[in-house]
């Protein structure tokens, strides 16, 4: 079946997060965004999908609208093979990363959201998975900089059910903070410092926090793509996670073959998509290498993320913002009970957003490219 029409929109879910709203791309940071991706075929059937995300709404949903949902008008729906190899080409003029792979990540969502409806099974039953029982989250707390909000919103995420905490932080004070919080005993602690350091800076701190039992640290080294920066601050011991950041399948190959990872963390809305994170999970898997895919959002690619955890990872771990959010059309699914995650059973993504929950948060008017526009 052909794809007849591309619309796209953006959510804005008011939050709070047990502490005063950070500056992010120069303004207050007290929304949560999605930037929703809705594919129709000319039969009438709709699959839902998200390209990330955050301070790059604006760029992505430009080139949706401009260049990308344009080029997929026509296709067949259910080709995603071939259409993943011809866009991605297609694309690469504009970048192996960024805005322009973002946005066919949401609409090859949509796709496998399509392709699940089409047939009556649920995406992870497509990607080869059985029933399982709700998953393990971790609780990824925003930056809070100050040592005693640390220190509460560790304890409080404890409380809540999670055993694994994940920092924003930059200093080991904030990792010690967390260890001492009321309840963390036995929680594994997370770092992540959004690539803060340069290789000699991480080495350094590395070394200082080997001694600290933290469960990975995150993307310690300037720029990203410092492949070798990333070996060398992986020898002071602790482990390494890395892969946000990384362009697609033979990005992670070059971490993996380069020894510098412990822990791959592709993410589903800005990788390419569901086709694209299938490979790299496998591919790690072959270099004996865990994945804890990426997934700080709360849309279609949030629940992309559960089916192909709960399809292909033996002891999943869903990341998961610490956050308190007004409202969001795709609960309960984005809320986790107990520290823990159910995907859902119903065909394709089997969670399609609630109507009124739409019409109360999304900003402007959407998007829409159709054939008949398009042709
Ligand atoms: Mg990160």
């Amino acid at each position: 079946m052909r794809i007849a029409a591309v619309e796209t929109s953006v959510l804005s879910l008011p939050f709070t997060m047990g502490g005063p709203h950070p500056l992010f791309a120069g303004r207050r940071w007290d929304r949560m965004e999605i930037l929703l991706v809705k594919v129709e075929t000319e039969d009438g059937l709709i699959g839902w999908g998200e390209s990330f995300g955050h301070a790059a709404i604006p760029a992505t949903k430009a080139a949706l609208d401009a260049i990308v949902a344009p080029l997929v008008l026509g296709r067949n729906a259910a080709d995603l093979n071939t259409l993943q190899r011809e866009m991605l080409h297609a694309l690469h003029l504009l970048g192996r990363n960024g805005p322009f792979v973002y946005a066919y990540a949401g609409i090859e969502i949509a796709l496998w959201d399509l392709l699940g409806k089409r047939v009556g099974l649920p995406v992870w039953r497509l990607l080869g998975g059985a029933e399982r029982s709700p998953m393990d989250a971790y609780a990824s707390l925003l930056n809070y900089t100050d040592l005693g909000l640390v220190a509460a919103n560790t304890a409080a995420a404890c409380a809540a059910g999670y055993r694994s905490i994940k920092l924003h932080e930059t200093t080991r004070a904030a990792v010690l903070a967390a260890q001492r919080a009321p309840g963390a005993q036995d929680a594994a602690i997370m770092l992540d410092v959004n690539c803060a350091w340069s290789p000699p800076v991480a080495r350094e701190m590395a070394a200082s926090l080997a001694g600290d039992g933290l469960a990975w640290l995150e993307e310690p080294v300037w720029p990203p793509e410092d492949v070798h920066g990333l070996v060398s601050v992986r020898r002071a011991g602790v482990p390494i996670s890395a892969g946000e950041n990384v362009a697609g399948l033979y990005g992670f190959k070059a971490l993996l073959e380069a020894g510098a990872i412990d822990v791959a963390q592709p993410s589903v809305t800005k990788i390419g998509g569901i086709t694209e994170m299938v490979k790299i999970i496998q591919l790690c898997q072959a270099h004996g290498v865990t994945v804890a895919p990426h997934s700080p959002y709360f849309g279609p690619g949030f629940i992309a993320t559960l089916h192909v955890i709960a399809a292909l990872i033996e002891r999943p771990l869903v990341e998961v913002l610490w956050l308190d959010m007004e409202a969001n059309p795709f609960d309960p699914w984005v809320r986790p009970v107990n520290g823990k995650l159910a995907v859902p059973g119903g065909p394709g993504l089997g969670c399609d957003p609630d109507p009124a929950v739409l019409a109360r948060y999304t900003v402007g008017t959407p998007t829409r490219t159709s054939r008949k526009e398009g042709a």
